[in-house]
């Protein structure tokens, strides 16, 4: 990987840290070419703190670790951009980014996702979400064609709050049935790149 540390006076370039699977902007700090190396090494994100002076592997104190997922090179070789999975909150603040949340690019499809990873694997009595997984996939795909059929009748109809009401509803239910089957939202969105192509 070619990066240009010469660039600026004290060597050093900034990193910026995304979310690998909410694309959440996350942090930003400050590598040298020791920090880089060893962030590859390890697949940890290893940062040159300026304050600390001193080389800084996010988490060291807190356990909350940067885990690299993606690493690249902006078009002139000055910036790094990682993509990471955080073990843990991100800002010392304890957020899970040091910026403000609605300022971050947060996929909401994603978040929305992960909410429904939580109550497959975390079931509650009081979860929607959690009964649908309990009657089994062919339920769920039953639901999904239901909520699809309520869609054409809207869109045949001039109502369109209705029409988008109904289409929030399959597209929660179609995310359910991914999940149901062991796929995501990215898992399609792969293919669709492919067809692309
Ligand atoms: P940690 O690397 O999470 O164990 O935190 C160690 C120390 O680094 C903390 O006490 C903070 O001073 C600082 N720190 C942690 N996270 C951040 C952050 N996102 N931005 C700036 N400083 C941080
Ligand atoms: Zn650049
Ligand atoms: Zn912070
Ligand atoms: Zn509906």
């Amino acid at each position: 990987m070619q990066i240009d540390f010469q660039k600026s006076p004290d060597g050093l370039v900034p990193a910026v840290i995304q979310d690998s699977v909410t694309n959440k902007v996350l942090m930003l700090g400050y590598m040298n070419r020791e920090s880089l190396e060893k962030t590859m090494l390890e697949g940890k994100v290893t940062f040159f703190s300026r304050s600390k002076n001193r080389l800084w592997t996010k988490g060291e104190e807190s356990g909350n670790f940067l885990l690299v997922k993606d690493l690249m090179v902006d078009c002139d070789q000055d910036t790094i951009l990682i993509k990471a999975s955080p073990v843990g909150p991100v800002c010392h603040t304890g957020a899970d980014t040091c910026w403000d949340e609605k300022n971050v690019g947060n996929d909401f499809l994603a978040s929305l996702e992960n909410i429904i990873t939580d109550r497959k694997n975390n079931p509650s009595d009081k979860s929607y979400t959690a009964s649908l997984f309990a009657k089994g996939i062919n339920k769920i795909a039953q639901k999904v064609g239901e909520e699809a059929v309520e869609v054409v009748i809207e869109a045949k109809d001039n109502n369109d709050e209705l029409f988008l009401n109904e289409s929030a509803d399959l597209l929660f239910h179609y995310l359910i049935l991914l999940q149901a089957k062991g796929f995501q939202l990215s898992d399609v969105i792969s293919v669709l790149k492919q067809r692309h192509k």
